[in-house]
């Protein structure tokens, strides 16, 4: 079969004039650095700006690709960044899931519970209400509190002075008393004991390949009320995002340097001065150097341990960042009618019962994973019954961890190969039984991504999908701050996910405009827009 999809991620080029000297340059390309450049210009004027990037196109994590004429994603859900869209004059035609938000089965031995949770929270609240009767009551309490605990966080400045510090307390009280709070402790606050209604609840911090024993009580919420409440995914491909963006850049006089990897952050005297990149003598100068790649490589690679002070060190040394993940993106043929599958959500998840996500984590943190026939979690997305594109399914499945992968792949291919069958194999298995009868006999293209394949594809050293983990205890002042010990270098990590990385832009930007543009704000809310 002959490639007959053309991408929008590679109309773009680079536009590098290869000048003296920047006033801004940004690593990564990705969604954090596109909506980081794309911040900037619209807050300033006449400011060289150059993001640098080492794949050919923009987008990073968010993008999609070719295989046989089927084209694949990796992300699936857009969340609600209208606001931002707006703002940035970003131009895109989304389709909103107006009915339900998730198709979610548990698997008890021979039992399957399915629940279809609807987008929105009231209509999720409802349903909840309605499945659950007896703990009505509790159901509605945590909602309201969840809703107006994430209000709150609107009131919370990305890089508190002492000023902010101090009101605090009174203006987000709930913030305060939840910082350490894990999505568990949450749950367990409001008396949802009933294990059906917890492994519902929970699904929202398997998001994050994090168990809600250790998930941030704050982030997971957020992370439910952003996704849920509008809940959008492009008509187009995913790539057509960061590829609009990457073109409103440059038409806005951003420069972009493609297929060129950034190998030290030059640090003079303290201060960030500058990139230099891979088969490439010269530097680059800036003023000042955003990062957006995964801290560690940025930096103990990229910056090295010699320019950082020890604590600051040893603080990257305890970090744990966050999973990777295996992923079977599946051609399918024409004689299967997709529409008639029920597959048509932004998810459709299946798992094993409450404790799960415990189990999976532990595996990962173990250094492997601790998937088997009675210990599972994947979720599968069907795109193409948006894009109208020839039949595509892709089944999502974390935690992994790096392991052996990226070893086997370069010097033991045969076992590379036979531990991709042997999960690729495992999830379509799954897929088969719980969702699509005799998926296998349709299987055209079959593209399985391993965690060897993200490490190499983002640069990030444990093949993480999610930057940090969203721990308790790495979320929030907890979390690496976006001024770094150097100078001029800034390292925006707000959070992961499409609404994550705008915020990321958001804050930074804020941050060297001194407050001038989002006066200070965590969230997006610009002084004029
Ligand atoms: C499989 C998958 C599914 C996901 N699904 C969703 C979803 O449905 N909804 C959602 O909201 N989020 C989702 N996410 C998360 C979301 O995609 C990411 O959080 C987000 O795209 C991260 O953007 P980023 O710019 O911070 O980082 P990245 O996307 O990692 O961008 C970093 C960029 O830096 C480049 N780079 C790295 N090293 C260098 C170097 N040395 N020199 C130059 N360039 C370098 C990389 O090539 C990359 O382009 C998903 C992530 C994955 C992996």
């Amino acid at each position: 079969m002959t490639n007959t999809v053309k991408l929008k991620r590679d109309e773009l080029t680079s536009n590098f004039s290869n000048g003296d000297k920047y006033d801004l340059v940004i690593i990564g390309s990705g969604l954090s650095g596109l909506s980081t450049g794309l911040m900037w210009l619209k807050n300033t004027e006449g400011k060289r700006t150059l993001i640098i990037e080492k794949n050919s196109y923009p987008g990073g994590y968010s993008t999609a690709y070719e295989r046989s004429g089927y084209v694949f994603e990796t992300t699936q859900l857009f969340p609600d960044i209208i606001d931002i869209l707006d703002y940035l004059e970003i131009e895109l035609d989304l389709k909103q899931f107006k009915g339900n938000f998730m198709r979610r089965l548990v698997v008890d031995g021979d039992h399957v519970e399915e629940y279809k949770i609807p987008a929105g929270s009231e209509n999720f609240t409802n349903y909840l209400v309605e499945k659950f009767p007896e703990d009505a009551g509790k159901i509605r309490a945590l909602m309201e509190y969840s809703v107006e605990m994430f209000k709150q966080v609107r009131k919370l400045k990305a890089h508190s002075k002492l000023k902010d510090k101090l009101i605090i307390p009174f203006q987000a009280p709930k913030v305060v008393a939840n910082l350490n709070r894990t999505y568990s402790g949450l749950l367990d606050k409001f008396g949802i004991n009933n294990p059906k209604l917890r492994e519902v609840m929970e699904t929202f911090t398997s998001f994050s390949g994090v168990p809600s024993a250790r998930a941030s009580a704050i982030l997971a919420t957020g992370a439910m009320l952003s996704s849920m409440t509008r809940c959008f995914r492009p008509y187009g491909y995913f790539d057509e995002f960061p590829a609009k963006m990457a073109q409103l850049f440059q038409e806005r006089s951003g420069e972009i340097l493609f297929d060129s990897e950034v190998e030290k952050i030059i640090v003079e005297n303290g201060k960030a001065t500058g990139v230099k990149l891979k088969d490439s003598d010269g530097i680059i100068r800036a003023d000042k150097i955003i990062t957006t790649v995964d801290p560690m490589l940025a930096m103990r690679k990229l910056v090295g341990d010699e320019h950082l002070p020890s604590k600051y060190v040893e603080r990257l040394e305890n970090i744990i960042m966050s999973t990777s993940s295996i992923n079977v993106a599946l051609g399918l043929d024409d004689k299967i009618d997709m529409t008639k599958l029920d597959l048509d959500y932004p998810y459709n998840v299946v798992s094993t019962g409450l404790g799960t996500a415990e189990k999976l984590f532990d595996g990962f943190l173990a250094g492997d994973n601790a998937f088997s026939e009675d210990c599972f979690h994947a979720a599968v997305i069907c795109p193409s019954l948006t894009t109208g594109a020839k039949n595509t399914i892709t089944i999502r499945c974390t935690p992994f961890a790096l392991n052996g992968w990226t070893e086997w792949r370069e010097n033991d291919y045969e076992r590379y190969k036979k531990e991709k069958e042997r999960w690729g194999d495992f999830f379509i298995n799954i897929t088969e039984k719980y969702f699509i009868p005799n998926l296998s006999k349709h299987i055209v293209v079959k593209d399985i991504s391993t965690p060897a394949t993200y490490a190499r594809y983002s640069g990030s050293p444990t093949g993480s999908l999610y930057d940090m983990a969203s721990l308790v205890t790495q979320f929030g002042p907890k979390r690496l701050s976006m001024k770094t010990p150097i100078e001029n270098l800034y390292q925006p990590k707000f959070a992961h996910g499409l609404y994550g990385t705008m915020m990321n832009g958001v804050q930074v930007v804020d941050l060297l405009l001194d407050r001038k543009f989002n006066n200070g704000n965590s969230l997006f809310a610009p002084v004029s827009k």
